[in-house]
């Protein structure tokens, strides 16, 4: 339960806001997604460490 704050999407480490399952419309459309990095665009996910 520790995480239950964090985004939905596995690989995605930012915190939605509150009463929300991810931090952006794309983690919410990708969080059945394991196989691509996070593109949130959000600076402080470590999900998107692939783009430049
Ligand atoms: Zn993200
Ligand atoms: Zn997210």
């Amino acid at each position: 339960m520790n995480q239950s704050k964090k985004c939905k999407h596995p690989a995605c480490s930012c915190m939605p806001s509150d009463g929300k399952d991810c931090c952006s419309e794309w983690c919410k459309d990708a969080k059945n997604v394991t196989e691509i990095a996070c593109q949130c665009q959000h600076p402080q996910c470590a999900g998107g460490k692939l783009k430049a």
